[in-house]
């Protein structure tokens, strides 16, 4: 299929026009010497809205066109302390006049006295903020499921009291979160071809909820293309994560009227050998995948996210994985304001 025929698909959605597209789309010189390959950048750190923007404002164009559509007046969202989804929630709700609660998980415990990075920027805006520390030995998913298990009851009050309220799930990770990245899908190869001439020979991101891997495999699909999508984890994941995010995309692909044709686990490219010690847990191949961007192009990746992708992609160019000469894309999905946030998860960079 087309791209212009995913569009008109897209364009029967709700949607909040919220964010500047097309994001930045181009190649970094310097290190595409270095590596031996053809190495672009597709800035999804630049969506906006405000200057710290990243790959969740996509998805919030169609959740956020979705609760305006029913005339929701608060929208709840969850994540880590420092979420970049939360963040961009919040401001998402404050540009369309929506009232933003979060229920955030302390994996990291912030200091009351020095809010830093994210955190800081929720209460900038004035979001309602519930902090959910984590009991002794509990999971960081067990914490998560109570933190939803509070919120649930929050919403039901307010509803009682005649508040419609809107729950985005963390990380936006829902069908209609992830058509956006079908749309950013579409965004990016448009520009791949204008620049490169041909789609690239490969795709890298990093992959958390795995609501933008589910949104780029839709994407992949309907337009039939074959580009690789390398997903590089940032988290543990259970066994059953690429049959899920397979089923994300489907019930996405369903919104758009369209037949399921994403098998998660034949289709996704899910790699684990980057994240660890584990989320928001620095480590020193991320450090220096950071440094040497910054130094290189003085472009800013993260800690958490970005990092940690990014060190995957540099091992697979320079253990030969991805072929000398290859055009291969990263997309930046955003999360530099890590960069900002406790010492446990920036690490050392220098
Ligand atoms: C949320 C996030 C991701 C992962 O996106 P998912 O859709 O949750 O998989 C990647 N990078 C950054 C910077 C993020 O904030």
């Amino acid at each position: 299929m087309e791209y212009s025929e995913v569009k008109t698909m897209l364009g029967k959605m709700p949607k909040a026009e919220l964010g500047f597209f097309p994001t930045p789309f181009y190649k970094l010189g310097h290190l595409s010497k270095e590596l031996g390959v053809n190495l672009y950048i597709k800035r999804d750190d630049f969506t906006g809205m405000n200057l710290f923007g990243g790959n969740k404002v996509r998805k919030l164009q169609y959740l956020i066109g979705d609760a305006l559509s029913q005339g929701c007046e608060y929208v709840f969202t969850f994540g880590a302390t420092q979420s970049n989804h939360a963040m961009q929630t919040v401001s998402v709700c404050r540009r369309c006049g929506l009232k933003p609660v979060l229920y955030l998980v302390a994996i990291v415990e912030p200091d009351q006295e020095d809010m830093r990075s994210n955190l800081l920027l929720d209460q900038i805006m004035g979001a309602e903020i519930h902090i959910v520390n984590m009991l002794p030995g509990e999971e960081e998913a067990d914490a998560e499921k109570r933190s939803v298990c509070m919120a649930r009851e929050h919403m039901k009050r307010l509803e009682a009291e005649g508040h419609k309220c809107y729950e985005v799930p963390m990380g936006g990770a829902s069908p209609i979160g992830s058509v956006g990245f079908i749309e950013g899908f579409g965004e990016m190869m448009e520009q791949a071809i204008q620049v490169i001439g041909k789609e690239p020979d490969y795709i890298f991101h990093a992959t958390g909820t795995g609501g933008t891997m589910a949104g780029l495999l839709a994407g992949r699909a309907l337009l039939d293309s074959q580009v690789p999508v390398i997903s590089i984890n940032v988290s543990w994941k259970d066994p059953g994560y690429p049959g899920r995010c397979g089923d994300l995309a489907n019930e996405s692909l369903k919104l758009l009227g369209m037949a399921p044709l994403i098998d998660g686990i034949r289709d996704s490219r899910i790699d684990p050998n980057y994240y660890q010690p584990g989320y928001e847990i620095p480590n020193e191949e991320a450090s220096k995948a950071i440094c040497l961007l910054a130094k290189k192009e003085g472009l800013l990746i993260d800690p958490v996210y970005t990092g940690k992708a990014f060190a995957g992609m540099l091992d697979y160019i320079r253990t030969g994985k991805v072929k000398q000469g290859s055009n291969v894309v990263f997309l930046h999905t955003g999360g530099a304001t890590a960069l900002f946030a406790e010492k446990e998860i920036l690490g050392n960079l220098f």
